[in-house]
C-alpha cells in the first residue's frame, strides 16, 4: 500500500480531473459505494472459484454483529448492488463511474499493490454491440488524451450460458486427458471452472491450455453477430484489435463481449484496462433481469504509463508567497492574503517569522512565481515591494518594484 506525498499528489489530481472530463464526455455520471460490503457480495458477484475470491480479500468479522465484511476487490459488485437497492434501473439505463481505492491480498511489485486505485465505468441496461464498442472507443480517446500510444486491444467472445456449457464439457474432457500436466490449482478447478484452467500461467500448462477446444468455437449465430457488429464499430473508428481466444479474464461473470488493453511499457503488468460485458449479474444479485457492460482501468498503471509520455512538470505552491518582518507586517500580511484568495490568487504568508533570507528561501523552494515584502518603513509609507521570482519574468534583481499597498491586489492579480 503506497503513501502518495505532497509533490506525487500533483500527479494524481490532473489525471482524475482529466478523467472525470473524459467521462463527462461520454454521458457518465459519478458513483460512490462504501469500500466494506458484506462478505456475500462479493462471493456471488465475482465467483467462488476466483482469484480474487479465493486468496486475495481482505475480509474479517464484524465484532459487533459477527458478520462477514470485506473490503472491496473491485467496484462493479457494489456499483450492481447499490443500482439495485435505489432502483436506478427502474425506468431508463444509467451510465455510471466510479473512482477510489481496492483492496487486493497479492504479492506487491510494479504495478501490482495490495491498495489500488480504479476507475470503474458502468453502463447499465443497455443490450447492444453498440454500447460495447462505444466503451472501448472511449479508451482509445482517453489514451490519445494522455498522449498514450502503441497500446493494444485484444477482444473475445465468450458467448452465452448453453455456449459456455457445451464448451465446458468439451474443456473438461481435453483436461482430464491432460491431468498428469495440471498442477494443483489446475486439478481444483478441473470441474469447478475448467475456462480459468486455460488462464494459466504456468509454462508448464501451456501447450495443453493451446491444444484446448476454444469457446469462440462454441459460439452460436447471435453471439457470433454481436461480436462481428462488434468488430465492425472498431472498424468504423479506425481501431486495430486482435482476437485472443484464451482471454477469459479473471472476473467469473463476464459473457459476450470481453476486452483488454494492454501495453509493453510496465513490465510483467502489461493489462491497463479490462472489461467486458455481464448480463446475468444484475438478476444473479437480485435485480430484475438487465444486461449490463462495464472496464476498470488501473490507476498506477495508468500513471506510471503517462509518466513515461507525458512528463511531470513542477506544480508551484502558490501564486505569491508573502514574506514580511515584524509583528504589524506579519497582520497586514494575513490580511492582504485574505483579499488575495477573494481575487482567486493562491497565497502563502511565511508561518512565524524569520530573516528575509531565510524567508526568500522557502519563497524560492515553493516555485511561486511573486514574492510580496511587507517590512517597517515601506508598510509605514503605505506600500509594499513586490519581486518576480521566476527567470522567465525577469532575470536581474531590479525586478523589484514598489506598489502601493491599495493597488496592490489588483497589480498582483494582474501578474499570476
Ligand atoms: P491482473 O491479471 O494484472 O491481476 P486483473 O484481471 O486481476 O489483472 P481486473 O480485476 O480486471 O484485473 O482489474 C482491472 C485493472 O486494475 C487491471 O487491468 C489493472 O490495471 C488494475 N489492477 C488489478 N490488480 C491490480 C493490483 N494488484 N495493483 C494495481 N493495479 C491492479
Ligand atoms: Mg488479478
Amino acid at each position: 500500500m503506497n503513501d502518495a506525498l505532497p509533490g506525487g499528489t500533483a500527479r494524481w489530481e490532473p489525471l482524475e480531473q482529466i478523467v472525470r472530463d473524459w467521462l463527462q464526455s461520454y454521458g457518465y455520471r459519478n458513483m460512490r459505494t462504501p469500500v466494506l460490503e458484506h462478505t456475500r457480495l462479493f462471493a456471488r458477484g465475482i465467483g467462488e472459484v476466483t482469484d480474487i475470491v479465493e486468496k486475495e480479500m481482505y475480509t474479517f468479522t464484524d465484532a459487533l454483529n459477527g458478520e462477514s465484511l470485506t473490503m472491496r476487490p473491485e467496484f462493479t459488485a457494489g456499483m450492481v448492488r447499490a443500482s439495485i437497492e435505489h432502483n436506478l434501473l427502474y425506468d431508463r439505463p444509467q451510465r455510471v463511474y466510479a473512482m477510489g481505492p481496492v483492496f487486493r491480498h497479492e504479492r506487491p511489485q510494479r504495478g501490482r499493490y495490495r491498495q489500488f486505485h480504479q476507475i470503474d465505468v458502468e453502463a447499465l441496461a443497455m443490450a447492444g454491440p453498440d454500447i460495447d464498442a462505444e466503451m472501448i472507443v472511449m479508451v482509445a480517446r482517453l489514451w490519445k488524451l494522455l498522449g498514450i500510444t502503441d497500446m493494444r486491444l485484444e477482444i473475445n467472445s465468450l458467448g452465452q450460458a448453453d455456449e459456455r456449457a457445451a464448451h465446458r464439457a468439451a474443456l473438461i474432457t481435453h483436461l482430464e486427458q491432460h491431468r498428469d500436466v495440471l498442477d494443483e490449482d489446475g486439478l481444483r478447478r478441473l470441474y469447478t471452472n475448467p475456462l480459468r484452467v486455460l488462464d494459466t500461467k504456468n509454462p508448464a500448462m501451456q501447450a495443453m491450455a493451446d491444444a484446448a477446444p476454444r469457446l469462440f468455437d462454441f459460439l452460436g449465430v447471435a453471439s457470433r453477430a454481436h461480436f462481428d457488429a462488434v468488430c465492425a464499430r472498431l472498424d468504423d473508428a479506425g481501431i486495430r484489435y486482435q482476437l485472443n481466444p484464451r482471454m477469459v479474464r479473471g472476473l467469473d461473470y463476464y459473457n459476450l463481449t470481453v476486452f483488454e488493453w494492454m501495453t509493453d511499457k510496465l513490465g510483467a503488468q502489461a493489462t491497463v484496462c479490462g472489461g467486458g460485458r455481464y448480463d446475468g449479474l444484475v438478476e444473479l444479485l437480485g435485480g430484475k433481469p438487465n444486461p449490463a457492460v462495464g472496464f476498470a482501468i488501473g490507476m498506477e498503471r495508468l500513471l506510471d504509463l503517462w509518466d513515461q509520455y507525458t512528463p511531470a512538470v513542477t506544480v508551484p505552491e502558490c501564486d505569491v508567497y508573502i514574506v514580511h518582518q515584524g509583528d504589524e507586517a506579519q497582520r497586514r500580511a494575513a490580511t492582504i492574503a485574505e483579499s488575495l484568495r477573494d481575487a482567486g490568487v493562491a497565497v502563502i504568508v511565511h508561518a512565524g517569522t524569520g530573516s528575509f533570507k531565510s524567508q526568500f528561501k522557502r519563497a524560492d523552494t515553493s516555485a511561486a512565481a511573486i514574492a510580496v515584502i511587507l517590512a517597517g518603513d515601506e508598510l509605514a509609507a503605505g506600500v509594499a515591494s513586490v519581486k518576480m521570482l521566476r527567470a522567465a519574468e525577469v532575470s536581474t534583481d531590479s525586478a523589484q518594484q514598489q506598489v502601493p499597498l491599495d493597488g496592490l491586489v489588483a497589480f498582483l492579480k494582474d501578474k499570476v
